[in-house]
């Protein structure tokens, strides 16, 4: 036999048992996003690698360490994408729809970053990002985060996931306190780790998101963010919180808060979990007012947020909340001559009769306890026999899987039938 090939390290394949959770998330997402009116938009999974450089910052985990970048045939650099903003930012200015125009847009699909593959990190993960254009009041930010609580409630786990809420406000405003935490930092040199010692000179607020709990003892007296606040950031916020007071949203500040970015500005928010060990961020965002501009578009408000599916669909499976319906509802069974071309066609018409309905049609032969046996594993709930005597009278005997009553009814009944199962 030949050597196999597997798959990617860190790239998953989503089986047959698994894609029906999946769906329901999916779906789930797709119905509250279009609940509030937001427009589906869907860029290439590769962009120039400059675009992600400008936009996430070159002083970012992603784009320092975790981009799948390579030249191609042209020479040009190129990446898969780590995130979808830049690449919505990119679409809307190159398509004229951030031009003194209002855009809600939604989109979903793959993103690759190079990470350690552990629990709830792949390096192939897909996500939802969410993105409005051209709104700049704390309004819309309320919505965004509404919008994730609808959709935790909807997916049942709105007991299991808690928001994080904090302002880093203008750039003016950071690049002040950036000068009073580096101040900081250097009188704390000596506990700092090599990538804080690193961050300290190209992008020290980063530092404030260190894992290491001997750094995160000493930060607990730095400057604080809060305090350098400009005016404007601090009614924004401030009428963000009484939206989402009125909205009956819990949320803790946290002044640590600062987002794994470069292009976020005042609001960022994160939803997270503690039932998924350290990976527990399911959902982040906030506001990048100053990223349409900085990628040469002309300067447009814009407020978004992202959401890793594979933590969602993990945190369901973890709480059980993974019963998803069999993929099939009907089972054919055929025997006898010239039943399977009876059975197929039958299948068809009541396909068109009653739509949504899921009928499977047995093939291959055999006789009816291996048909039925078929039929239990891919768990239909109603199995349909057209023998010879059925197929010559117009007649199929209608066999309920689960609960065992069994009859035979004319084919032009057969639709009304087994509307119920849809
Ligand atoms: P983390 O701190 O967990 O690395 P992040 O700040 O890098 O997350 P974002 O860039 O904000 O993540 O992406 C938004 C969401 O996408 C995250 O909250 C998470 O749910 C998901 N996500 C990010 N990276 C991965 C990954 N490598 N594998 C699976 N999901 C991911
Ligand atoms: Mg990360």
């Amino acid at each position: 036999m030949a050597k196999t090939i597997q798959a990617i390290r860190g790239m998953n394949d989503c089986l047959p048992t698994q894609s029906p959770l999946w769906q329901k998330v999916e779906g789930t997402v797709k119905d509250v996003v279009s609940a509030y009116g937001y427009s589906e938009v869907r860029m290439p999974i590769v962009e120039m690698t400059n675009l992600f450089c400008r936009a996430i910052g070159e002083v970012t985990d992603v784009v320092e360490k975790e981009m799948y970048t390579f030249e191609d045939r042209n020479g040009d650099s190129l990446s898969l994408r780590p995130e979808g903003t830049a690449g919505c930012v990119r679409a809307g200015i190159e398509n004229g729809l951030l031009y003194n125009q209002e855009q809600r847009l939604w989109y979903m699909g793959p993103m690759f970053r190079h990470e350690r593959p552990q629990k709830g990190r792949y390096r192939q993960f897909h996500q939802c990002g969410v993105e409005v254009f051209g709104l700049n009041g704390p309004d819309v930010d309320a919505e965004l985060i509404m919008m994730t609580a609808r959709l935790w409630k909807q997916l049942g786990i709105n007991e299991h996931v808690r928001l994080e809420l904090n302002s880093i406000g203008s750039l003016e405003a950071r690049a002040n306190y950036r000068e009073a935490l580096v101040a900081f930092l250097q009188q704390h040199e000596d506990v700092l780790d090599e990538d804080c010692k690193r961050r300290m000179h190209t992008n020290p607020l980063r530092v404030l998101d260190t894992k290491v709990p001997e750094i995160q003892a000493v930060l607990v007296d730095a400057p604080k963010l809060s305090e350098y606040l400009d005016e404007e950031s601090k009614q924004h916020f401030a009428g963000l919180c009484e939206l989402l007071d009125a909205a009956g949203i819990q949320y803790t500040l946290n002044e640590k808060l600062v987002r794994g970015l470069d292009y976020y500005n005042r609001t960022v928010f994160e939803w997270v979990t503690e039932s998924l060990g350290s990976q527990g961020t399911v959902c982040g965002g906030g506001r990048y007012d100053g990223l349409v501009e900085q990628l040469g578009g002309k300067a447009t408000p814009a407020v978004g947020f992202a959401m890793g599916l594979e933590r969602l669909v993990l945190l369901m499976e973890t709480l059980e909340l993974n019963a998803t319906r069999p993929v099939v509802d009907v089972y054919m069974v055929t025997m006898g001559e010239g039943t399977l071309v009876a059975g197929m066609a039958l299948a068809e018409r009541l396909r068109e009769q009653v739509p949504g309905l899921r009928v499977m049609t047995h093939f291959g032969g055999g006789n009816f306890k291996k048909q039925f046996k078929r039929a239990d594993k891919v768990g239909a709930a109603v199995a349909l026999v057209l023998g010879e005597d059925e197929v010559a009278n117009g007649l199929v005997t209608y066999k309920d899987l689960k609960g065992g009553e069994q009859l035979t009814i004319s084919q032009d009944d057969a639709a009304e039938k087994l509307a119920q199962l849809v």
